[in-house]
């Protein structure tokens, strides 16, 4: 589904990707680890257009999505990104937050996109919460919410930056099972994240980001378990 090709991006004068090449199979799902500061988001911001690349290919159902002829609303579409902190709509219900895409972009009927927003709050246990304004609701449920309104427009890729980093430790699972949900119904996904057993449990493919390259990559028992790279050993022993 996702082929980038040699991508490269600075800030300034700080390269902050270089060459980093990644191919993501539909219903796989590839997780990013590595340090603060290694890349990470902005991998996750180039893929969806958030940030500009500066040299290489983002390769998306074989597109090149960085042609500044493609449309960027599509691009966002079919490639939904959910980040550390929740970004919901304050002033806005639940199902608000949630149909507003549908029916500002998509042009769904208002009668239409709150059913459909009201069939993922019950997927997802979120249900009763469809008239409530985020404040009222726990960061986990937040959280939840905004994997929803990311879902709504029924993306075909789903990426995922840091979503559990912002939680309670005891809020962290709620929100981690419905990616696993997300994973088992063959959702395509990319996902950085500090929890290594969750990375485990989900992973295919894992890879390890140094400053701003992919040092090393595998499945979880490879890159996790069994690192290579003395640097994939020593940023292991610190999470651990
Ligand atoms: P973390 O684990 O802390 O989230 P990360 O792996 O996601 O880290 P990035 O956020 O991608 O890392 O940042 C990589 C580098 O790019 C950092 O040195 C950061 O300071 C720099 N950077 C990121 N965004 C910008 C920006 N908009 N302007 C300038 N520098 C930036
Ligand atoms: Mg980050």
């Amino acid at each position: 589904v996702l082929q980038l090709v040699n991508v490269r991006k600075s800030f300034g004068d700080e390269l902050v990707l270089r060459d980093v090449s990644l191919t993501v199979p539909e219903h796989s799902v590839t997780v990013l680890i590595g340090a603060s500061g290694s890349g990470k988001s902005t991998l996750l911001r180039c893929v969806n257009q958030l940030e500009r690349v500066d040299d290489g290919l983002v390769l998306f159902d074989g597109e090149d999505i960085c042609d500044p002829r493609v449309d960027h609303d599509d691009v966002r579409t079919r490639i939904g990104i959910v980040f550390q902190a929740f970004n919901l709509f304050p002033h806005m219900t639940v199902l608000d937050n949630i149909t507003l895409a549908l029916r500002k972009v998509h042009g769904v009927a208002r009668d239409e996109a709150e059913q459909q927003a009201r069939d993922l709050l019950d997927r997802f246990s979120l249900g009763d919460k469809a008239s409530q304004y985020p404040d009222r609701l726990s960061g986990g449920q937040q959280q939840r919410v905004a994997i929803v309104r990311a879902l709504a427009v029924k993306p075909r890729l789903m990426l995922f930056d840091e979503v559990t980093s912002a939680l309670d430790p005891v809020l962290v699972n709620e929100v981690l099972s419905v990616v696993r949900d997300l994973r088992a119904e063959g959702m395509t996904m990319v996902i950085a994240t500090h929890e290594m057993g969750f990375a485990t449990q989900v992973a295919d493919e894992v890879c390890f980001l140094r400053g701003g390259e992919i040092l090393e990559r595998g499945t979880p028992d490879q890159v996790i378990h069994a690192p290579q790279e003395p640097d994939t050993q020593e940023f292991l022993r610190r999470v651990h």
